[in-house]
């Protein structure tokens, strides 16, 4: 037996790894299946070409808790080691690598708790749960095998060891504050949280399998049972096989594979595919999003060769598209290093942005190929496609082919498609080009019906986010201006030649204004007169496009807009001089009776736009009993 003392240069290791990897302790088993994994594929390898001499056969990998003894054993069948690999790879490379992790963590505190910390520490993350760590292990090579011992101080024993079998034990002695890690449960819950997919089978205990009856079992027998493996991982995910390969229904069942407490099936998938410039593949799905960008508790999980390693992708997907479901694996982005390193690096950069472009081009797709499946996924899918326009200028270009501007009456324009059915009924007297909008199809009821009656079409866009939308795409289109069908009276909405007459004189409308603008509290209204159509509503209230649009802007999170959110609410009650009622409130001699006309009238102008409530709605209803008694 030989002992020896592992250069140590940070005077015991292991306390430090306990410190420093806290919150992170259960990362071990992940380290150490990694390692199971990594000797079994090598040998694959050395089978393959020739190079070991033996039968790969059909490996697994098995996980074992003895609790009496305090045990967690993990055993491999891949390469194994010799003696003198294990003084090599353990005592020193393992070893400095430990080391080079805790300097680098030394300065930082363990706080970053970003992508750090998920990868680098590798066999050594054993003592982080383990007072005594022994590795048994017998190479491929024709050499007896080794048993190492080590009680977390540098101290090691390293002698010969009987195991026959080829492959590599790692027997981790529990430490006392860490049984957890002896439940079953719990390493159950780590193995399906990390390894769920990795390549090698990971054999947990045994389970139970029903087989089918045979041919001449009466109706009442039992049906066989047998004890086979209880393998916990699917060695071949969906991802890792060609497009080619793949039906709609093998998406779909990977999707409930990833996601099992999700009921809802995905709308469409994408599959990510490239090995130039860089490794990447995964499949992306778009669920059902509901308009609360917030909920959002599956997340797209980010894989190295099939390892598990974080749901939080962000600054490695654009923010966007992290409301979408699914895998990436690349094994191309540095882990071990901050986020907002991250974001600069190069490599994460192109792979963000071939990602962009994959949704865009796969959305693309699915307009040109069935349009009307894809007009009745927009309400669905809107949400993301909105988003990516607002804040990935690329994706912006690119979503002109299949970004859709529904109206009220279901009608999906594309952007180009609408500015041409309304160029001739919508330009206004300045050549511009004015698209109506609705928020809310019953609250709005009034307005649209107005637009309507003029022939406007008028577009359904109620997404959260609508205003900052709205902003860039009228950045974009030059002389093209959105404006909500309550933010004017309709023959302002869009201007044409003033043609309109009053029937009032100059004398009347300042007889009338100064009466109203006395009676209408001035500080919620402003009152202006218009000339409109006799049948036009005599009094409408509206709330002008540009003070509505940036108060929304701040509430839902916009730059640079600071303090409007809390501005007090101001309309403007537009009335119409050429209605009778106005002119009758005009005409009527005593004050009272010319007040209640206009109370009234401006109650039935609230209540059009959703503004009456409260005690102006109870007393408004009493008078209008009074009215028809
Ligand atoms: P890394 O895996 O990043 O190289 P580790 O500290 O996890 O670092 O392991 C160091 C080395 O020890 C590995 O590179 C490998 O050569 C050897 N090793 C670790 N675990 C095993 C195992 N189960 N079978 C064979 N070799 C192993």
């Amino acid at each position: 037996m030989s002992k020896g003392t592992i250069n140590v240069a940070v005077e015991n290791i292991f306390p430090l790894i306990k410190k420093f990897l806290y919150s992170d302790h259960e990362i071990f088993l992940r380290e150490l299946i990694s390692n199971a994994t990594d000797a079994t594929l090598k040998l694959k390898h050395l089978t393959d070409i020739g190079e070991a001499k033996v039968a790969y056969g059909d490996p697994k990998i098995e996980v074992k808790i003895d609790k009496d003894k305090k045990q967690l054993r993990i055993i491999d069948q891949g390469i194994g080691m010799t003696k003198e690999e294990v003084e090599k790879y353990i005592n020193e490379i393992a070893f400095s690598g430990a080391e080079e992790f805790i300097e680098k963590y030394k300065d930082k505190n363990g706080e970053d708790t970003g992508i750090i910390g998920h990868f680098g520490l590798g066999f050594y993350s054993a003592f982080m749960v383990a007072e005594k760590v022994e590795i048994i292990t017998k190479s491929y090579k024709d050499e007896p095998a080794a048993h190492w011992v080590c009680d977390g101080s540098p101290n090691y024993t390293l002698e010969p060891a009987d195991k026959s079998e080829r492959g590599t034990e790692i027997i981790l002695h529990i430490a006392e504050d860490e049984t957890e890690f002896l439940e079953e449960a719990k390493i159950r819950e780590l193995l399906v949280k990390y390894n769920k997919f990795m390549p090698i089978p990971i054999k947990f205990g045994m389970k139970t399998e029903t087989l089918p009856k045979p041919e001449d079992a009466k109706e009442d027998d039992p049906a066989p049972t047998k004890e086979v493996d209880n393998i916990i991982n699917n060695p071949n995910p969906a991802w890792t096989k060609q497009p080619t390969e793949l039906e709609a229904d093998d998406y779909k069942s990977f999707y409930r594979e990833l996601y099992p407490m999700q009921f809802e099936e995905p709308l469409f998938n994408i599959h990510l595919n490239v090995d130039y410039p860089f490794n990447l593949t995964g499949i992306l799905y778009f669920p059902k999003m509901t308009n609360d960008m917030n909920i959002q508790k599956d997340k797209i999980q980010l894989y190295q060769n099939q390892v598990f390693v974080t749901d939080n992708v962000e600054g490695i997907v654009p923010e966007f598209l992290t409301m979408l479901r699914g895998v990436i694996d690349s094994p191309d982005i540095p882990l071990n290093v901050s986020r907002s390193y991250l974001q600069a690096d190069g490599a994460v950069k192109k792979i963000s942005s071939y990602i962009t472009r994959k949704v865009a081009d796969k959305l693309k797709s699915l307009f040109k190929d069935n349009r009307e499946d894809f007009e009745q996924k927009w309400n669905d899918i809107k949400i993301v496609i909105e988003y990516g326009m607002l804040t990935e200028d690329k994706f912006f270009e690119k979503a002109q082919d299949f970004a859709l501007y529904p109206t009220v009456d279901g009608t999906h324009f594309t952007l180009e498609a609408l500015k041409e059915k309304i160029k001739d009924n919508q330009t206004d007297k300045d050549d511009k080009l004015i698209v109506l909008y609705a928020s809310d199809k019953e609250a709005q009821h009034s307005y649209i019906e107005a637009a309507k009656e003029k022939g406007y079409e008028v577009l359904l866009l109620d997404s959260p986010i609508v205003s900052h939308l709205l902003q860039k795409l009228e950045g974009a289109n030059e002389n093209m201006s959105f404006v909500r069908v309550d933010s004017d009276s309709i023959d302002t909405l869009i201007k044409k030649e003033d043609t309109a007459i009053s029937k009032l004189s100059e004398e009347e409308q300042e007889t009338l204004k100064t009466f109203l603008t006395e009676t209408i509290p001035s500080e919620k209204f402003s009152v202006q007169l218009s000339p409109m159509d006799s049948s036009a509503n005599p009094f409408i209230i509206t709330e002008p496009e540009f003070m509505r649009r940036m108060k929304e802007m701040q509430q839902s999170g916009g730059g640079g807009m600071f303090g409007m959110g809390n501005m007090p609410e101001m309309y403007n009650v537009i009335v119409n001089t050429n209605h009778e009622l106005v002119s009758e409130i005009l005409n009527t001699k005593t004050k009272k009776k010319k007040e209640r006309l206009v109370n009234q009238a401006l109650d039935l102008a609230k209540l059009s736009k959703n503004l009456l409530k409260g005690e102006e709605m109870t007393a408004f209803i009493k008078r209008s009993y009074e009215m028809i008694k």
